[in-house]
Order: C-alpha cells, then structure tokens, then sequence
C-alpha cells in the first residue's frame, strides 16, 4: 500500500493506556476520568431514547443543543455565534479539528503548530497535503516568543493551530499573547484553529482567553470544543465547532459526508442537563481541587512539578533522575514500579525529549494517593 502517513503508528495514548493494562499499572497515562458519571445526566439521555429520538439528528446538529451552545458562548465570551450558520456538532473535538482542516488546507499550504502539540493536529494537517512548521517550546513554562513565530511566516501560511489550556503542558495564553497574535496576523488571511477542549478547566481565577473574545480573530477562526471534558464522558465523543458562516459552509462540505450528524438522544440529553448552567460553574473548582491533592501529593516524592494553570494533565521533569530518555523512563515505570504516565517527547514532531512526563489527574482521590505511593519509590 502506498501509506498516506508513512511515519505514524499507533497513537500514544493506545500504547501507553496496553501497557498499563498488561502491567496491571495505575492508568494517569491516557486522559480520561475514573470516577462515575453523573445519573441525572444518564437519566436524562435515557428519557430522550425513551421520547423516541432515536433516528438521525440534523445533519448540522440538534437545534436544543446548539441554542444552548450559542447562550453559552453569549454568557462566558460575550460572542455571538448564530445557531444556523455557525455553529455544528460533532463527533467530539477530533472530528472537529480533522474536519476543520479537511475543509481548508491545500496541497502546499502551511500550518503552524506549538509544540509539544496535542498528536492528531500534524498526521491530519499532512493528509490533505499541508505542510507543518513546528514551532518548538520549552520545559518549564512553554512560553511563545511571537517575534520567533513570526519568522516562520510565509507567502504559503494557510493556519495556526491554537490550544489553551493546553495538552500535554497545562500552559495556558495569556491576554498579550492574543493581542501579539492579533499584531502579527493583522492584514492577512491566516485562519486560526483555536482547539479550546479545556476552557473550562482553568485554574487560580485565571480567565479563559477564548478567540471568541477577539472578533479580530474570531471572523477567521475554527473553535473547537468537547462535551467529552465537560461532562467527564470521553467515551460519549460528542463536541461542536464554532465558526463564521463563510468557514462553516465549507467544514459542514465535508462533516456531511465524514458522519452526517451525530449521536441524536445525547445530544438532546446533553442539552437538557446544561439548561443547568451551575455545570459550567463547578468543573474548574472540582479539577482545582484535584490538581492542588496531586501537586501536594507529588511534593514528595523526586520529581520536579512544572506549573499547571489548565487542563487535567500534570507535567514533572525527572532530568536530575536519570538518563534515559522520556520514553524508556515511562516504560520502567510502568514495569517496575506499576504508574502510567505519557512521554511528553511523542508531543513533538521532532521528537524533543526535555525529559517531561505528563500524569492525568482527572481521577477519584484514591487513585491518585495510591499511584504516588508507588512514585515515591523511585
Ligand atoms: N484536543 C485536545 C487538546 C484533547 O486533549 C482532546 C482529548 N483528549 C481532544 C482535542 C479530543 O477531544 P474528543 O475526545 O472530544 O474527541
Ligand atoms: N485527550 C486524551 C489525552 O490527551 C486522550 C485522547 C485519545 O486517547 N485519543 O490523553
């Protein structure tokens, strides 16, 4: 077969998640909660297959549930996004983001990607032809020198990948970095990916800087989103995309014929529980909380924590440990002392190792007590 992505294999995640199961490991490798959903929510899914929306929703998404996207988009950001024409639901935020770029990348076009990057964004970016220009950040704030970034600029750059709060760092960008963003891409026709799947866990009173606060940036921006991380279902895999209506007409070109439409008696169970805005209100508090209890936790034991101002990853740097690279490191781990973890370097398309490993705390207060049991043995 003449492969479309030579160079990839399995996702990290897949890889990390098997070894944990066959190493009867803890699992903080792979991003997903461990704790029960909430019934309310369950019940309400089930009473809308009770109701009959059983068959298939709006092509674009169901009318209740993006009603109630665009009041939130109103009430947090201040954004109108108009239900119509802006506003489609999707197979969570990776479909979301494939379909995005599928829209709009051309052979020859350019994508900017901060790295370490979420692993989906490149493989799809090459799929249809784009060529990645990494812009590689740093352990330990992964902070963006946008005078640098401006530098990889060129006649072909098409789009710039976002993500804050961010996965795998927990970095989070601030109001200047938007406005230099803003600076920088100001007179062009540069389309911005703005993959926002953590806006509402952000810690210590820090605001989100959605791009749907800018309208200098939001009139060109994909905003991704995932119901996944807001209601602690990543197995439900529904999420949403945000964008102008010239941008929209073109993602809804291909989201017709990549799924159709989706998942019809969650979404309207899914819009039900969060005619509740109390949600939106809990999650960062919940995540603090658990973020704080790991970073106490982890205080003990020989590795150095790296900030985290978002997200359900935390990061440490074990340089002063060893010389083994991030990947190796993360395996013995995991065979000799039984905690899974993500390597940080597999978030780079260069393979940068700055000797990182990223733990998911989105886990019940036990596992993460009983897994830094086993990490202070190293
Ligand atoms: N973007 C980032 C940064 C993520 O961490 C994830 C989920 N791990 C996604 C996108 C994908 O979201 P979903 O699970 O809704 O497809
Ligand atoms: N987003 C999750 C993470 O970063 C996992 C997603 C996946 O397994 N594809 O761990």
């Amino acid at each position: 077969i003449n492969s479309k992505l030579p160079t990839v294999g399995t996702t990290i995640f897949s890889v990390m998640s098997k070894l944990a199961q066959e190493h009867n490991a803890i699992n903080l490798s792979q991003g997903f909660p461990d704790y029960p959903t909430d019934p309310k929510l369950i019940a309400l899914i089930n009473d809308a297959m009770l109701a009959g929306h059983n068959q298939y929703a709006p092509m674009v998404g169901s009318a209740i549930l993006k009603e109630i996207v665009a009041k939130k988009m109103i009430a947090h950001y201040g954004a109108k996004y108009n239900e119509e024409t802006e506003i489609t639901i999707t197979a969570g935020g990776t479909q979301a983001i494939f379909t995005a770029i599928a829209s709009v990348i051309n052979p020859g076009d350019e994508v900017i990607i901060f790295e370490p990057a979420y692993d989906c964004y490149a493989p799809t970016v090459k799929l249809f032809g784009g060529l990645v220009k990494p812009f590689t950040l740093h352990a330990p704030d992964y902070t963006i020198d946008w005078e640098m970034v401006k530098k990889l600029f060129s006649a072909n750059t098409r789009m710039i990948i976002l993500n804050s709060p961010q996965n795998p760092t927990g970095s989070i960008l601030s109001k200047t970095d938007i406005e230099a963003l803003i600076k920088l891409t100001k007179d062009t026709d540069v389309l911005i990916l703005s993959d926002e799947v953590y806006e509402h866990v952000i810690f210590d009173d820090a605001q989100h800087e959605s791009i749907a606060r800018y309208p200098e940036l939001r009139d060109r921006s994909f905003i991704i989103a995932s119901f996944g991380k807001l209601l602690h279902t990543t197995g439900w895999k529904l999420g949403y995309c945000l964008a102008p209506i010239k941008l929209t007409s073109e993602f809804r070109k291909v989201h017709q014929f990549n799924v159709f439409s989706v998942n019809t008696p969650m979404q309207i169970g899914i819009a039900n529980y969060l005619a509740n805005d109390q949600i939106y209100r809990d999650i960062s508090l919940f995540f603090q909380q658990k973020r704080d209890l790991f970073r106490t936790l982890l205080s003990e034991t020989k590795f150095k924590l790296l900030p985290c101002k978002g997200s359900y990853f935390q990061c440490v740097s074990f340089a002063h440990l060893t010389d083994e690279s991030d990947i190796e490191f993360a395996k013995r781990i995991i065979t000799e002392f039984g905690v899974a973890s993500i390597p940080v370097s597999a978030f780079y398309t260069n393979k940068t190792d700055d000797k990182i490993l990223r733990f998911c705390f989105a886990k019940e207060q036990k596992t993460l007590e009983a897994a830094v049991e086993k990490l202070k043995k190293i």
